[in-house]
């Protein structure tokens, strides 16, 4: 019996486009591999395109159609700067579905330039308040002022994933935080996790400063397992942590809540490698593959998790990123043409 699903994708501006097509025709490769899997795909718009058109960079009738699929692969999107813009598109996603949780792995891969050949650890940020959030407040002509919410229940959400998921991989969760500065919002950050660790004693649990992780980052990534921190913190750690085992070009993440799913390269729209296809597609790629695991399909994600490592392993086919000439579909056939064999 076949498992159906149906995806939402949201191809995006920029580069989203080509990295987005990437990932399709891999998972169009899984569909013909496995058999025992469909995947309806339904194509919808979102992103900087939408905002002189609708007034918004995801219209309702994109919302309404998420809300019809199992899961959301999402391109990356412009997001104006000037005051007064919407919020980004992947925050207005995340907020309709309450997707509380960014997980950000990070691993090396085999000939991917690495600061070490052992980094395996994920990011995984609250993705629902803290400073990211973006509410902020003009006082005065010259002075503004940004809130930073954190709430116990939110913490504790998040903790009992980084808990769940140490148990699944080293058993180690770091928790990262400037309680010594933010004593209100990271205390309450940092008790919660605290006390979700009781109720995992296996689990190895140490705490450190957001200045001195990045450091570490850096001296030590390999000691590293799941890293637990708030939504700024985590978005910058996880950019930093991707530079670590290649570049953007590599980093999936997956945006998760208690009934939906999507999936988006950390990368952004990268505006001025648009319509180039030099880009590389790994990332998304490897967020489809996250999307596999959510939905359920381990020996699907599987697939997709070899014919990357085999195609890099090969070293034939390498984008700009890894000092080669290949286009981003050139690298999209040869990982699609690996699940086929
Ligand atoms: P960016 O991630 O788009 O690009 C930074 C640089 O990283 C690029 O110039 C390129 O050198 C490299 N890079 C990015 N993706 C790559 C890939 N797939 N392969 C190889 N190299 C890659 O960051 P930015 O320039 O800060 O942001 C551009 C736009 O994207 C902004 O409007 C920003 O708001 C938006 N953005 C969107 C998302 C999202 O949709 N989730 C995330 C981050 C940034």
């Amino acid at each position: 019996m076949s498992k159906n699903f149906k995806i939402a994708v949201l191809p995006g501006d920029g580069i989203g486009p080509e990295v987005t097509e990437a990932a399709l025709k891999v998972l169009r490769a899984v569909q013909k591999a496995s058999k025992k899997v469909r995947l309806e795909f339904i194509q919808g718009e979102a992103g900087y395109n939408c905002i002189r058109k609708y007034g918004t960079n995801v219209p309702q009738k994109t919302l309404d159609m998420l809300k019809q699929t199992n899961a959301c692969l999402k391109g990356p999107m412009t997001t104006p700067e000037e005051a007064g813009a919407p919020p980004s598109a992947a925050v207005t996603i995340r907020k309709a579905f309450n997707l509380y949780a960014n997980i950000r792995p990070c691993k090396s891969l085999p000939r991917v330039p690495s600061i070490r050949s052992n980094i395996d650890l994920v990011v995984l940020r609250e993705n629902t308040e803290g400073l990211y959030f973006g509410r902020e407040f003009l006082l005065s002509p010259g002075k503004g002022v940004a809130l930073r919410v954190v709430t116990q229940q939110a913490s504790e959400k998040i903790a009992n994933l980084a808990f769940e998921l140490a148990m699944k991989r080293k058993k180690h969760v770091t928790c990262v935080h400037k309680r010594n500065v933010l004593r209100v919002t990271d205390g309450i950050f940092v008790d919660s996790v605290m006390k979700v660790a009781e109720k995992y004693p296996s689990v190895f649990v140490d705490e450190v400063h957001v200045d001195a992780m990045a450091m570490r980052l850096i001296k030590e990534p390999e000691k590293f397992d799941v890293i637990v921190t708030t939504n700024l913190f985590g978005d910058i750690l996880s950019d930093e942590a991707a530079q670590l085992v290649g570049g953007l070009g590599f980093a999936a993440g997956a945006n998760i809540g208690d009934s939906y799913g999507m999936f988006e390269p950390v990368h952004g729209s990268a505006p001025k490698y648009e319509g180039k296809n030099v880009v590389n597609p790994v990332a998304t790629i490897l967020s489809a593959k996250m999307m596999l695991e959510y939905l359920n399909l381990p020996e699907e994600a599987g697939l997709i998790e070899k014919a990357v490592a085999t195609v890099l392993e090969e070293g034939k086919v390498r984008t700009y990123d890894m000092d080669g000439a290949s286009a981003t579909q050139e690298m999209a056939d040869a990982i699609a043409a690996k699940i086929l064999i």
